[in-house]
């Protein structure tokens, strides 16, 4: 589904990420990890098209998205995205602002987009708020409107950065479940998250990422258990 090849960014003499090789399979979940400011977030900013990358490339599904001719409001419609800031329109209520871009980018046909949107909310336990707006609902709420947003149109790979630190403690579980069941559904996932036990218990791979580059990557048991590295297993250390 997606595949990053040698993606350099530099802010200013910044250079943030410094080469990054990355491939994601479908139906595949993989976190990545690693001190602020390693790049987490600058690395899915990059897929997204929010930043341009300065060299490599990047591969979504065998498109170079990274070309300078390339449409990217198109691009866009085919990832979804949720970052920590759940970002819901206030005015809207959960179900509009749920099927806004179904309805303006994919021109699905609202009646079509109202019941895939009803269906995807009573399934995530968000029946009842429906038609309820967003400054109704509680943090965990909120963000899982979010995540039902972004998967309304069936994107070919979910980002998401770090959607829980923002959140009530109490709040985080019923996201984290909800990524869960998105996994067993068979999304394709690219998850940036502080939660260590999450991402040991739910990822394909995790990649720990140090500096601009990735460091190491594995399966969660050989990162969490038998780290190589000695900044991860500082980082480890630290975190968990
Ligand atoms: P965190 O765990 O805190 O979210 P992160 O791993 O997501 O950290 P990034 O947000 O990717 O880290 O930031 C990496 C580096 O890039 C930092 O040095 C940051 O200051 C810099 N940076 C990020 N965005 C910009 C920007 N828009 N302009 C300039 N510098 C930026
Ligand atoms: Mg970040």
């Amino acid at each position: 589904v997606l595949e990053l090849q040698d993606v350099h960014k530099l802010f200013g003499d910044n250079h943030v990420l410094k080469g990054i090789d990355l491939r994601i399979a479908k139906h595949e979940v993989v976190v990545v990890i690693g001190a602020s400011g390693s790049g987490k977030s600058t690395l899915m900013r990059t897929i997204n098209l929010i930043e341009r990358v300065d060299d490599g490339r990047i591969l979504l599904s065998g498109d170079d998205i990274t070309e300078p001719r390339i449409n990217v409001d198109r691009v866009r419609s085919r990832i979804g995205v949720v970052f920590q800031h759940f970002n819901l329109f206030p005015h809207m209520k959960v179900i509009d602002n749920v099927t806004l871009a179904a309805r303006k980018v994919h021109k699905m046909p609202a009646a079509e987009a109202r019941a895939k949107g009803v269906d995807l909310l009573t399934r995530f336990g968000l029946g009842d708020k429906v038609d309820e707006y967003p400054d109704r609902l509680s943090g965990g709420q909120q963000q899982r409107v979010a995540i039902v947003r972004a998967i309304l149109t069936d994107p070919e790979l979910l980002l998401l950065d770090e959607i829980t630190s923002a959140l009530d403690p109490m709040l985080v579980g019923e996201v984290l479940d909800l990524v869960r069941s998105l996994k067993e559904q068979g999304s394709t996932i690219l998850m940036a998250t502080h939660e260590m036990s999450f991402a040991r218990s739910v990822a394909d791979r995790v990649v720990f990422m140090h500096q601009g580059r990735i460091l190491e990557q594995g399966s969660p048991e050989q990162l969490f258990g038998a780290p190589r590295e000695d900044a991860t297993k500082e980082f480890l250390a630290r975190v968990t």
